[in-house]
């Protein structure tokens, strides 16, 4: 799995901005973030995760994930899901097939990002095991899975991970 972007770091290297239950409502209940937010300046170019076929690409800009791609891979022959939310634009579309590694599109301040400040920039991404997700972290995988810990500081990498942390050693 290659990741997203090539200079890579959880957005403010803050835990909120990783998987699982980790925000809060105002009244203080847990509220799920579905994916991780990478922190990247508007027009950052994105990349296929792994070898696969676009889904969908959003472009109309009206839900809170603003513009967003959807592009389902194959994984050691399991099928999943990547999504890109809040980008600026793609260079891909519906029913076309993407290697690893290749530019797909940039990032960008859509939906409920819009407006973001420079150091509030970024990608949200998510792992999916289906399509269609509901709220909460129903269909959800943690990228923790393909990347290990999140990533608190910068790094920069054009490698992909070889590693499946759930699973161990990928196929
Ligand atoms: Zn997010």
């Amino acid at each position: 799995m290659y990741y997203p972007l090539r200079e890579v770091r959880i957005l403010s290297g803050s835990h909120g901005n990783t998987f699982g239950w980790v925000r809060k409502y105002s009244d203080g209940s847990p509220k799920a973030h579905q994916g991780w937010d990478f922190q990247a300046r508007n027009d950052s170019p994105l990349y296929a995760v792994c070898d696969g076929e676009v889904v969908h690409y959003d472009k109309t800009d009206n839900t809170s994930y603003g513009k967003s791609l959807l592009i389902r891979l194959d994984y050691w022959g399991e099928s999943l899901y990547a999504f890109y939310a809040h980008i600026n634009s793609s260079i891909v579309g519906k029913y076309d097939w993407v290697s690893a590694g290749q530019l797909i599109g940039y990032s960008g301040s859509t939906g409920n990002a819009k407006g973001s400040s420079a150091n509030a920039q970024h990608l949200h991404f998510e792992f999916r095991n289906k399509s269609q997700c509901g709220k909460g972290l129903n269909g959800r995988i943690d990228p923790q899975r393909f990347y290990g810990p999140p990533p608190y500081s910068w790094f920069t990498t054009s490698e992909p991970v070889y590693y499946d942390w759930l699973y161990g050693e990928a196929a």
